[in-house]
């Protein structure tokens, strides 16, 4: 089978149509006509080859809703006409400690968790390609089910890497009433972080550079939001946080955030820039038995978890929507941190793109 799709041909060339190969619908495959698909910063860093590792031609997209148009005979789970999810993974060895534990993302396989774009398949030395696509076909067990109103399907893409990476972070360090929680820069993740946080009950701060987003973090569920080039704004919260989720796509000095937590409090890093962030100054670690942590992503069952709990809550992503013809102008507002909050493809546009 061949779909159209949109690929960065090397690290220097804007996406443009192509085509590309994929597999008929195997034993555990199901089939998916691509909806929509979310556009994560991690696209545009993998496009633009920001990340060692990336092979041409790319085609980003992990924040994938669409509909079954085929299965495989022993899909169980799955079936033809469902609305169903991919994220960030297609696959991983089903058989590691971490795999068995619900945590593919941090499969200890020979090859790893596969990637749903720039993915080593099956460790044949096949890329994969991502949503950026008419259609995808993915292992049932990487299949998500989606319980949004129909209404509700662009808007529910980004759960499927925005949400759960927050998310995933959000409950591992214990997230709920009681706690004070800091999210760091207001984009795709921050935001999504943000409304997670507040539905688990927690008291969030909203850390931003742009003073036009304060209303909107405040809308989006912030108890309070700090402008963080403000150091008095910054002082005044100085030793009171229990956890930040720090989203930041771009090296910054840590410290300030650093010395925000309470004694025992941890830093969460998940936004990953293309070159590393100034050392912390461990003293701020070693005074107040601080810690630094990073984390990837989320497993499959606690992604469907969330996208359940969002179903639940009503919650979804504040997006604007896009043609797939202008990603190249969403790249780059995404660039000057300019995404309300975040881009999501129509995906019918490609065929007239
Ligand atoms: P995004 O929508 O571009 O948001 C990033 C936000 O960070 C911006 O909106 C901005 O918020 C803030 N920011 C940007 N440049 C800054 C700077 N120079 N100094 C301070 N703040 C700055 O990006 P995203 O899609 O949320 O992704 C964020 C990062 O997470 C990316 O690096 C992405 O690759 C990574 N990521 C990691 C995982 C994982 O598994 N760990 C998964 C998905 C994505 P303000 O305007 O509010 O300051
Ligand atoms: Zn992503
Ligand atoms: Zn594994």
């Amino acid at each position: 089978m061949h779909y159209k799709a949109y690929a960065a041909q090397s690290s220097t060339t804007p996406l443009a149509p192509t085509q590309i190969p994929r597999r008929q619908a195997g034993k555990r495959d199901v089939s998916i006509e691509i909806l929509y698909c979310g556009v994560c910063h991690s696209d545009l860093h993998a496009a633009r080859g920001e990340w060692p590792g990336m092979r041409y031609p790319l085609v980003p997209g992990h924040e994938i809703i669409g509909r079954v148009t085929a299965t495989g005979a022993a899909v169980s789970e799955h079936s033809v006409g469902d609305i169903v999810g991919v994220g960030c993974m297609v696959g991983s060895c089903r058989h590691c400690d971490s795999c068995d534990e619900g945590l593919e993302q941090y499969c200890e396989g020979p090859h790893g968790w596969q990637q749903t774009y720039n993915g080593w398949l099956d460790g044949h030395g096949e890329n994969t390609y991502g949503g950026y696509a008419e259609g995808i076909t993915v292992d049932e067990h990487f299949v998500l089910k989606i319980n949004h109103a129909e209404s509700d399907l662009a808007a529910a893409a980004p759960l499927l890497c925005a949400g759960v990476t927050t998310w995933s972070p959000l409950r591992h360090w214990g997230t709920g009433p009681g706690k004070k929680v800091g999210v760091v820069g207001i984009g795709g993740l921050g935001h999504m972080a943000i409304k997670l946080a507040h539905a688990m009950g927690a008291h969030v701060v909203a850390f931003t550079t742009s003073p036009a987003k304060v209303q909107d973090a405040r809308d989006l569920g912030a108890d309070e939001v700090v402008v963080s080039r403000s150091e008095e704004q910054m002082a005044a919260q100085a030793k009171s946080f229990d956890l930040i989720l720090n989203t930041v796509a771009a090296p910054h000095n840590l410290d300030a955030f650093m010395s925000l937590l309470k004694r025992d409090g941890t830093m969460v890093m998940v936004g990953v820039p293309d070159s590393p962030h100034p050392t912390p100054n461990v003293a701020n670690l070693i005074f107040q038995r601080r810690q630094l942590a990073g984390s990837l992503i989320g497993g499959i069952q606690e992604t469907q978890e969330m996208l359940d709990f969002c179903a639940e809550h009503g919650i979804t992503s504040d997006i604007e929507m896009i043609d797939m013809k202008d990603i190249e102008v969403a790249f780059k507002r995404m660039q000057q941190s300019d995404v309300k909050y975040r881009f999501v493809i129509d995906m019918k546009s490609i065929s007239a793109a």
